[in-house]
């Protein structure tokens, strides 16, 4: 970064140096072309009047170097002194002669073909001093950029170096706050998530050691403590696949998955828990094919038909229809009222906590699709009504 100001500043400088030079040598010969001409014509006005006085003889004398003179009188007597100076770019002036005859005098105009030495000088040192000023007004420009970056690494309070950063920097801090605060939320949830489970497990467990439990006890009481340690398993799996596509995670080696293919698969795996509460599950449409993570599409897919099976009512459907570019996934269950519909993808957010937790759900679910579907350029939509059902669609590019 230093460097490339340094070079912008550099070319600048120079452009900006050459271009004044340039400006200024035109004004300078305009100038002394100008002063030539008023010598020209004074001096060619004053050797009119020699002629008219002395005569001819008068000029070889009285014209100075470098000025060529020719006079031509009205009898067709003509005369020249000096030498015509080369066409290339001259000074004329002319003088009446009292006879009725003119004289005309020609010097060569003024140029800088003998600064040219002198210019070429003044632009290097104007090249050198413009290479040290860029370099010095760099490294002042982006030290306020190194201040921003050391102020947020030592305590985290930013402060603006420019009054210009000052929007960037309530940005960053707004953002980094924000993200703070959602970390936070995401430990505490975690924790208290991972704990209730852990509690009554080691609540049971004691019993059992302390020989407080009847020998009818034990069976049941082992059960619970299975089902809470299957929850949270299944709570640690959900957290570290969150995390794992939270670490920015691209599609490694991305292949084309059947999406038809892959739904009937997991319907297929679902069927016994969807028997369980007299729950169809159908299938149906077309192929499609979706490049990327067969595993990750596979559980997005999962999750969304578990939660079709999860949140119906007995004997209810579950109908997924994999389209052109889309898939959906639709039940006729509960239903999520409006003001639930937008927060339902927030990681641990769930509409009614026991019946979540009850079915066996983490409450991360829909996060993990959300992620998915992204990732692999897929949009969420969603069209729910209370105790008509819900219709999640995810449609791919
Ligand atoms: P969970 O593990 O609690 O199911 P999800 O992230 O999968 O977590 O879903 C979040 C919440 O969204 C659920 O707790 C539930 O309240 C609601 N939800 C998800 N899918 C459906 C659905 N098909 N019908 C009704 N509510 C649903």
């Amino acid at each position: 970064m230093n460097e490339k100001i340094t070079l912008h500043l550099f070319y600048t400088a120079v452009a900006a140096a050459i271009i004044a030079l340039a400006a200024g040598c035109l004004v300078i010969l305009g100038g002394v072309r100008q002063q030539a001409r008023i010598r020209l014509d004074r001096q060619a006005a004053a050797l009119g009047e020699a002629f008219d006085r002395y005569g001819p003889e008068s000029l070889e004398t009285l014209t100075p170097e470098g000025v060529y003179l020719s006079f031509r009188l009205p009898d067709g007597t003509s005369g020249t002194v000096g030498e015509l100076p080369e066409d290339r770019g001259v000074l004329t002036a002319q003088a009446a002669l009292s006879g009725g005859g003119t004289l005309e005098a020609i010097a060569e105009a003024p140029d800088l073909d003998g600064s040219y030495g002198e210019i070429a000088v003044i632009v290097l040192a104007v090249a050198a001093m413009a290479a040290v000023a860029a370099a010095f007004r760099a490294r002042a420009i982006v030290k306020p950029i190194r201040v921003l970056a050391d102020s947020v690494d030592r305590d985290g309070a930013i402060t603006a170096p420019y009054p210009e950063m000052e929007p960037l920097v309530r940005q960053l801090q707004s953002s980094r706050s924000s993200e703070q605060d959602m970390r936070q939320e995401f430990t505490a949830n975690v924790t208290h998530e991972l704990k209730t489970p852990l509690t009554t497990i080691s609540g049971y467990a004691e019993m059992i050691a302390n020989g407080m439990a009847r020998p009818n006890d034990v069976k049941p009481f082992a059960e619970k403590i299975h089902a809470e340690s299957s929850r949270m398993l299944m709570l640690v799996n959900d957290i570290l696949e969150l995390s794992r596509l939270d670490s920015g995670e691209t599609l490694e080696n991305p292949e084309p998955v059947d999406m038809l293919a892959l739904s009937m698969e997991c319907a297929d795996q679902l069927s016994a828990l969807a028997e369980k509460r007299g729950i169809q599950i159908h299938v149906s449409g077309s192929a499609m094919t979706v490049v990327g993570d067969e595993r990750k599409l596979w559980e997005m897919l999962y999750n969304l038909m578990e939660n079709a099976i999860r949140y119906n009512r007995e004997n209810g459907r579950v109908d997924v229809v994999v389209s052109d570019r889309a898939v959906t996934v639709k039940d006729t269950g509960i239903g999520i009222s409006p003001e639930h519909q937008k927060r339902i993808f927030e990681r641990f957010y769930r509409v009614d906590k026991s019946h979540s937790r009850a079915t066996g759900g983490t409450g991360l679910g829909l996060s993990i699709v959300k992620h998915v579907a992204e990732m692999h350029g897929g949009k969420i939509s969603l069209k729910s009504a209370l105790n008509a059902g819900t219709e999640i669609t995810v449609n791919f590019t």
